[in-house]
């Protein structure tokens, strides 16, 4: 729940490409950031009011003086107007959508402003039409990957050639001012939209390492702080009991000396990955100082205590090349605890009990446990 591999370092212009290009986009964490920051409601309205926009242009045109000579291209405006409708209402009524929703709307706004500025016949205003590929630009831009923002820009760039085309062979505009559109055109909905993702990914990508610890992938105490009070919630909501385990590795300061620090390094990085193996899937893990650790876990009773009492032989192994210890303070707090009416509060009062737990067992020899419910 709590892994990332740590990235690779590289500094050229064409490393950056690559890996903007190739770099998993972490739909889940925009829709979580969206929505942790309420900004959420004003993007669903924005992109809501938009399609409406595209909707009701399609609406005027169609009973105006220009509406579409065909039955067909009558027929494909009423089917324009009525998805703009259906899909305006959804981004009002249902949460902010996650990968397969957002990707579902970017095709279904290229194929609308696609088609709608191929029907436009009057081929002069057509060539102004495919401005608004820009909006479908800026869509792509903040919501999917880079490899969907390319495929959004071939297709928009497509559209808009075969527009100029068809605007060149109807001879209305003389060359030069087509020309003179395209370039406008050119960057607007080609350049501008694969600049503009590639500025933003450097920023998201920042913004969410900034709650992750490089050496071992794990929150940093400020991930950790906000990941454990959502936490919080959900065991709440679920009537499920919460442990906080702090673990400290035994007698580091020994591997550093004896081994290095790069050994000692391994040592965290090890430690951090049996975390991950023996909690990661019942809540959170973050690497709180040097050799310490904070795990926040939530679940049944019966599954809790297991877990906390594994927790030394989950970490060592004698076969281990550098072999080490750890001392564990756990504190449960169950279903019924008063604690839990303390918010923020029990947070900190629960990770300062594990904190002294935790002494307690590196006092009594370390490689040990100490354990209470509050
Ligand atoms: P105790 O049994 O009481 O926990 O003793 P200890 O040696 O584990 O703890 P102490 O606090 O005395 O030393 C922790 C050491 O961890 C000191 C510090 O140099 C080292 N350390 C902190 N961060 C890192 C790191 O990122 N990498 C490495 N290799 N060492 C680190
Ligand atoms: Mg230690
Ligand atoms: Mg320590």
């Amino acid at each position: 729940m709590s892994e990332t591999a740590p990235r690779p370092a590289g500094n050229s212009s064409w490393y950056t490409i690559k890996e903007w290009f190739y770099e998993p986009h972490d739909y889940e964490w925009i829709k979580h950031q969206r929505s942790s920051r309420a900004i959420q409601p004003i993007f669903s309205a924005l992109i809501g009011v938009m399609t409406i926009i595209f909707g009701l242009s399609a609406f005027f045109k169609l009973i105006g003086p220009d509406t579409p000579p065909t039955l067909t291209g009558k027929s494909l405006s009423v089917v324009m107007i009525t998805a703009s409708i259906v899909v305006t209402a959804c981004w009002f009524a249902l949460p902010f959508p996650g990968r397969f929703g957002l990707l579902a709307y970017g095709i279904f706004a290229d194929l609308g402003i696609g088609l709608a500025v191929l029907m436009v016949t009057d081929r002069d205003s057509g060539t102004f039409g495919c401005i608004i590929f820009a909006v479908g630009g800026t869509f792509a831009t903040l919501f999917v990957s880079a490899k969907w923002l390319i495929a959004h820009v071939l297709w928009a760039t497509t559209i808009t050639a075969i527009v100029f085309v068809l605007a060149f062979q109807q001879g209305e505009v003389n060359m030069t001012t087509l020309l003179a559109r395209a370039t406008v055109l050119l960057g607007v909905v080609t350049l501008m939209p694969i600049f503009s993702h590639l500025a933003w990914r450097t920023l998201y990508r920042d913004a969410r390492d900034s709650d992750r610890d490089p050496l071992t992938g794990l929150y940093n105490r400020r991930g950790l702080d906000a990941a454990i009070a959502e936490l919080l919630e959900h065991a709440r909501t679920r009537e499920e009991c919460l442990a906080f385990i702090v673990i400290d590795i035994d007698k580091f300061k020994l591997v550093n000396d004896i081994y290095g620090h790069s050994e000692g390094d391994h040592v965290i990085q090890r430690t951090a990955s049996r975390l991950t193996l023996h909690f990661g899937h019942y809540g959170v893990i973050g690497r709180v100082g040097g050799e310490e650790y904070l795990a926040v876990i939530s679940g049944a009773p019966d599954k809790i205590s297991y877990l906390i009492d594994s927790t030394n032989s989950a970490l060592s192994d004698d076969q281990d090349s550098i072999p080490t210890t750890v001392s564990v303070g756990g504190v449960i707090m169950p279903t019924d605890s008063k604690t839990w009416a303390g918010g923020a509060s029990a947070i900190s009062l629960a990770s300062n009990v594990a904190d002294s737990l935790m002494y307690q067992a590196k006092t009594a020899g370390g490689n040990g446990l100490r354990t209470t419910e509050i």
